[in-house]
């Protein structure tokens, strides 16, 4: 007999016939008569509930089905009289494989998330991290659905780059070269050209650079890949090891940039609602569960109701120095309750400020334009008061910035001297300046973290909860 799958069993009408499944016990409830088991085979987050008859199965049988074991189960479907609308009546369990419930991590009791990242390789298999997991399928394939529906062309950018030019001292190097004996120049520096690829190399920050080249070809690109940063920075919002998408779009100028970010952020949460509601019902729950230890006026919108919000409403777009004054006369920074002040023009927001405009003042999604160049990369657009630049950072509740982007400066000559000005090596960028001497135009993308993204959609706290195998400082298991 062929295996079914859990989802599909729990949607069909197969009353009374026979079926065969497979999974992994969640947890068994022992009454006089029978054993109630809950089976879940990852296909979706509810669990079929088997019932097993004592006088038809051994106690040593039974003994075995424990938390975490592995069963195939075949039996007839019937009607539940309980919670579930259906139930297994089982005619036959195989144990496939034991989970010794002595050894075995997972006890069917609430584990704190903290435990369940020390367990990560097991995390999997609890109801938050595999709701999470298929949430987080769901999403690629609506990035890729979006693009591919408006003609956007996905395009594979190198993992490791030659090119400095982005990273400012937060690149991870990639050497074949002997660390304890390293091959040196003259003056001691290290030797790179005998490296594996003669040069130094890293892994990269971003695809954007190499994204330009075919968005100045394709006319509309855009990257998912892995990205790595190694900053030290242990928050709940950054990872050493993370995803991006990158659209590029050439003749697009910062307006059509932040028009297609809003579509595209809107399009994904709407997604998510349409084709991941058990789970995100499940995490909804699970956040309502944790929010009741908190102060009133600190819980979150509930998460169903959070993610319509910003769906539906159009997200707030301001100039940096429109922003700069709001946060200087509020509240916050008249009581001196921000962490770091606010100068004035100049000053980089920090995470405190981008959620005080969004979950404070205008309490919507807000895109900020128009920031002073120099806090800014040097590829950025400059505008015509050559004080500030054509970057816009979409800022989200909780997470602060999702999105950072801006319309490319496509001018060679101004390109060249920002260059020089920020200390940008213009020899190994010559390729780069190639696409600004030749048919150069205007063009604009930006970056979406994917992790912070999963954040906001499953509502989760820390960003190491929402990718599988987390890398921040001093941590990198499995
Ligand atoms: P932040 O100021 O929050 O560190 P950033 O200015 O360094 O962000 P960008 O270089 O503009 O970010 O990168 C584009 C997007 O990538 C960000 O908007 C964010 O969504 C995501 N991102 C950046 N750094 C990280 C990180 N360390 N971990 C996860 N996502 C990140
Ligand atoms: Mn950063």
């Amino acid at each position: 007999m062929k295996r079914q799958e859990i989802k599909e069993i729990l949607k069909s009408d197969a009353i009374g016939t026979t079926i065969k499944v497979s999974g992994w016990v969640r947890t068994k409830r022992e009454s006089k008569n029978v054993n109630f088991i809950n089976l879940n085979d990852g296909s979706t987050i509810n669990n079929l509930q088997i019932v097993a008859d004592v006088a038809v199965f051994s106690e040593e049988l039974l003994r075995k089905v424990t938390t975490g074991a592995a069963l195939t189960v075949t039996g007839e479907l019937v009607e539940s009289g309980g919670q579930q609308a259906v139930e297994l009546i089982a005619k036959e369990i195989d144990v496939i494989g034991e989970a010794d419930p002595d050894k075995y991590p997972l006890q069917p009791k609430r584990h704190s998330l903290e435990f369940l990242r020390e367990n990560a390789h097991l995390r999997y298999r609890t109801n938050t991290f595999s709701a999470i997991a298929r949430v987080r399928h769901s999403m690629i394939f609506a990035v890729h659905k979006f693009f591919t529906d408006k003609g956007f062309f996905n395009i594979h950018t190198p993992i490791i780059t030659a090119s400095d030019a982005e990273g400012a001292g937060e690149m991870f190097h990639v050497t074949t070269l002997d660390m304890a004996n390293p091959p040196r120049n003259e003056d001691g520096s290290i030797n790179y050209s005998e490296d594996f690829f003669g040069k130094q190399t890293n892994l990269t920050v971003s695809g954007q650079l190499e994204g330009e080249l075919a968005a100045l070809a394709l006319s509309k690109i855009y990257t998912f890949g892995p990205t790595f940063r190694a900053e030290n920075s242990n928050t709940s919002r950054h990872l050493a090891e993370f995803w991006m998408i990158e659209p590029e779009m050439a003749f697009y100028d910062l307006n059509d940039n932040m028009d297609l970010a809003e579509e595209f952020l809107k399009y994904l949460i709407k997604y998510a609602l349409d084709n991941c509601a058990e789970d995100l019902k499940f995490l909804s729950d699970r956040q309502q569960q944790e929010e009741k230890d908190k102060p009133q006026d600190q819980r979150s919108m509930e998460l169903l109701e959070k993610l319509k919000f910003v769906a539906v409403n159009d997200f707030v777009r301001l100039t940096y120095t429109e922003a700069i004054n709001i946060l200087k006369n509020s509240k916050p920074a008249k009581k001196g309750k921000f962490k770091y002040t606010v100068e004035g023009f100049g000053t980089d927001l920090q995470s405190e400020h981008e959620r005080y405009l969004v979950e404070k003042h205008f309490k919507k999604p807000v895109i900020l334009i128009d920031y002073p160049a120099n806090i800014k990369a040097f590829y950025m657009k400059v505008n015509e008061d050559s004080k500030t630049v054509a970057a816009m950072d979409v800022l989200f509740p909780q997470i602060g910035e999702i999105i950072g982007g801006s319309q490319r400066e496509e001018r060679l000559d101004v390109l060249v001297e920002k260059m020089k000005a920020m200390d940008i090596p213009l020899k190994e960028m010559d390729w780069y300046l190639d696409t600004r001497r030749y048919g150069s135009v205007p063009h604009s993308g930006f970056g979406l973290g994917f992790e912070r993204l999963i954040t906001f959609v499953t509502g989760m706290g820390n960003i190491r909860d929402v990718i599988p195998f987390p890398r921040t400082p001093k941590n990198c298991e499995f």
